[in-house]
C-alpha cells in the first residue's frame, strides 16, 4: 500500500456501500435509455482519460463506427463485460458508465481496490452502434449479432471474439435487456433481472466453466435479492448454438447472462441502472476476493423460471361495448408497444382469460368496457388490433383509459 492509499483508505473509511457507489457514481447526461454512440463517448471521455483507464479500439461497425473496449486494474483473474449488441438494450451500458467514474475517481475505497489488484477487467460497453444508433435490435445488415457466434460474419461478432480469444478471459458478463412482459414462475412478480449460467453443450452439463459462472450467478442473486426479491428469475437454459453466451462458456470463458427487464413506473430504466451496478460491482468483488466460490448454487438453481406472457393488462369481469354489436360478458386483454409506459395499446386475447396470466389484472365487475380500433381494423374486433378501451362506471363515468383517447 502506498502512503496516498492509505491516507485515501482513511478517508473512505470502510469503504461505501454498494448502494452508495451507485448512487455517487451516477453519471449525469444519460437519463434516457435511448442514446447513440456519439453520446455514449461524449458521456465516457472525462474518464478515459485517466491513466487508470486504458481505451483501445478493437473494430468497427458496419456503418464504420469504432467498438471501443475500456480496461482497468492490474490482477491475474480477467473479466471481459460487454452491453448493447442489441442496440435497444441500453440498461448495463449505463451501469458500465457509472462503474468507470467509479473506478476512475474511487481511488482508495476497498473495494475498487480490491478489483484493481485482484482482476484485469475489460468492459465494451456497446457493441452493436449501428443498432443504437436507430435503437433497434440488430445490426446494420438485419443480423443479431447473439445468433452470429458460430459463423462470425459481422464485424461486430468477429472483434467480440477477436477480443475473447486475445485476453482469455476467465469470467464474461453478457449484458441485455429482454421484454417487460415476463413473471417470475407463474403468478410471480414482474421479472426485474433474469440470470442464466448458458450452457456449453446440448445436455446442459455442468462442466468446470459452466459450475463457476452459475457460482457467479448465485452471488448475484445474493447481492440482489434484498433490492428486487421476487423480481429475479431463470432464463431458459436450452443451449443455442450459435449464441455468444453458450459458446463463451464452450470456449473456456464463465459466462452469465443478465436480463434487464422491467420494473413499473421506472420507463427509462434507471432504477434497473442502479441494480446492474450494485449488481456487476458484488459479483466482480466476489471473483476479485475468490468469495464467489463459496455461494451456494442453489441461489441460482431454486430461482423461478423466466416466464413469458401475453398480456399486460387483462380487464376481467366487464362487459364489452364494441359498435353496435349487443354487449358481451368477456374479458379483454390488451398489450401495450411500451409496457412500462402504457402507451399505444393493443387488443390481446378475448374471452375468458381466468386462466391466463398478465402484469396487471383489474377488477372490472359491473364496469363497461367501450373498446375502439384504429388503423387498418375493418370493423372487427381482431386480434393485435390497435385499440383504446374506456372504462366506464354505472353512470358512465370513465374509471380508466387506455390507448388514444377516443373523439
Ligand atoms: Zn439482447
Amino acid at each position: 500500500m502506498t502512503l496516498a492509499t492509505i491516507v485515501l483508505a482513511l478517508l473512505f473509511g470502510l469503504g461505501q456501500d454498494m448502494q452508495d457507489v451507485a448512487r455517487n457514481y451516477r453519471v449525469p447526461g444519460l437519463d434516457d435509455r435511448r442514446f447513440n454512440h456519439e453520446q455514449l463517448w461524449n458521456v465516457l471521455a472525462p474518464f478515459v482519460d485517466s491513466p487508470e483507464i486504458e481505451v483501445e479500439s478493437i473494430g468497427r461497425s458496419i456503418h464504420g463506427r469504432e467498438i471501443r473496449a475500456l480496461s482497468f486494474g492490474e490482477g491475474d483473474t480477467r473479466v471481459l463485460l460487454w452491453s448493447q449488441m442489441h442496440g435497444d438494450e441500453a440498461t448495463a451500458t449505463m451501469a458500465l458508465v457509472d462503474i468507470t467514474r467509479f473506478l476512475v475517481e474511487a481511488e482508495g475505497d476497498p473495494l475498487r481496490e480490491r478489483l484493481r489488484g485482484g482482476l484485469t477487467i475489460t468492459m465494451v460497453p456497446m457493441l452493436n452502434p449501428d443498432g443504437a444508433e436507430d435503437f433497434t435490435r440488430r445490426n446494420a445488415i438485419g443480423v443479431d449479432i447473439n445468433r452470429d457466434a458460430r459463423q462470425l460474419s459481422t464485424p461486430e461478432g468477429r472483434t467480440l471474439k477477436s477480443l475473447r480469444d486475445r485476453i482469455d478471459p476467465q469470467f464474461g458478463f453478457n449484458l441485455h435487456d429482454q421484454g417487460a412482459r415476463t413473471l417470475a414462475g407463474e403468478g410471480g412478480g414482474q421479472v426485474a433481472i433474469a440470470l442464466l449460467a448458458p450452457a456449453a453443450d446440448e445436455a446442459r452439463s455442468y462442466g468446470d466453466v459452466r459450475s463457476r459462472a452459475r457460482l457467479v450467478a448465485a452471488t448475484l442473486v445474493s447481492a440482489l435479492e434484498g433490492e428486487i426479491g421476487g423480481h429475479i428469475a431463470k432464463y431458459d437454459d436450452e443451449f443455442a448454438p450459435r449464441a455468444f453466451g453458450d459458446l463463451m462458456q464452450l470456449w473456456g470463458t464463465s459466462t452469465v447472462l443478465i436480463e434487464s427487464g422491467a420494473i413499473r413506473g421506472d420507463a427509462q430504466k434507471q432504477a434497473l441502472r442502479r441494480i446492474n451496478v450494485i449488481g456487476l460491482l458484488s459479483a466482480l468483488d466476489a471473483i476479485a476476493t475468490g468469495e464467489y466460490s463459496a455461494a451456494d448454487p442453489n441461489l441460482y438453481e431454486s430461482l423461478p423460471e423466466n416466464e413469458r406472457i401475453e398480456h399486460d393488462i387483462i380487464l376481467r369481469g366487464g362487459t364489452l361495448v364494441f359498435g353496435d354489436d349487443s354487449p358481451f360478458s368477456v374479458d379483454v386483454g390488451l398489450w401495450f408497444d411500451d409496457p412500462v409506459a402504457q402507451t399505444g395499446a393493443h387488443l390481446g386475447d378475448v374471452g375468458d382469460l381466468a386462466e391466463t396470466p398478465a402484469l396487471e389484472s383489474i377488477d372490472a365487475t359491473g364496469l363497461w368496457l367501450h373498446v375502439e380500433t384504429h388503423g387498418d381494423a375493418n370493423g372487427r374486433l381482431e386480434r393485435d388490433a390497435k385499440v383504446s378501451v374506456e372504462v366506464r362506471g354505472e353512470d358512465g363515468t370513465v374509471v380508466r383509459c387506455f390507448g388514444v383517447a377516443p373523439e
